[in-house]
């Protein structure tokens, strides 16, 4: 499957989020693939009030796994941005929650592509300056039809 959505601001990726959020099936994995401030997080924030998470959901660039607990499942936000070689998603244990029975979400995935299940669904972010600023195509890409 594959499915292109193109936003024109914020809210609407958030509102897209929202929605793969409400429908997401426990262990799953989305790997958020671009640019740094194309709306990666924007997206994920919606996603994760999909699930039903209140708690606010920032970057977790710093610490590159982020939990939440509260919503319909569980929710891994990864950040691998800052992440040098993927020998530290072994140190983190990235395995259980890849592999677990929540929705995974990866920002920067593109940098641990060796380690990505087969599986799992690949949202691609990307700006067009010829649409104006506000402007978003996002691309899903999933092996279910
Ligand atoms: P990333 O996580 O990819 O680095 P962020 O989600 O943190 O990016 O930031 C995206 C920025 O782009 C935010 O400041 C947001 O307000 C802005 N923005 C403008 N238009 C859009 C859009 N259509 N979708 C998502 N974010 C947008
Ligand atoms: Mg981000």
């Amino acid at each position: 499957m594959k499915k292109i959505t193109e936003t024109f601001s914020p809210e609407e990726t958030f509102a897209l989020g929202e929605k793969t959020g409400r429908e997401a099936e426990p262990g799953s994995l989305i790997a958020l693939i671009g640019d740094l401030g194309v709306g990666k997080t924007v997206f994920t924030q919606g996603v994760a009030a999909g699930l039903g998470i209140t708690e606010p959901v920032s970057s977790p660039t710093f610490t590159i796994l982020q939990i939440y607990e509260e919503g319909r499942l569980p929710f891994y936000h990864f950040d691998v941005y800052r992440i040098g070689d993927p020998q530290e998603m072994e140190e983190i244990g990235y395995e259980d929650y890849f592999f677990g029975e929540g929705l995974c979400m990866v920002e920067w995935a593109n940098l641990i592509e060796e380690l990505l299940p087969r599986d799992c669904t690949r949202i691609t972010i990307e700006k067009d300056p010829d649409r104006g600023f506000d402007y978003r195509r996002i691309t899903v890409e999933s092996l279910a039809e």
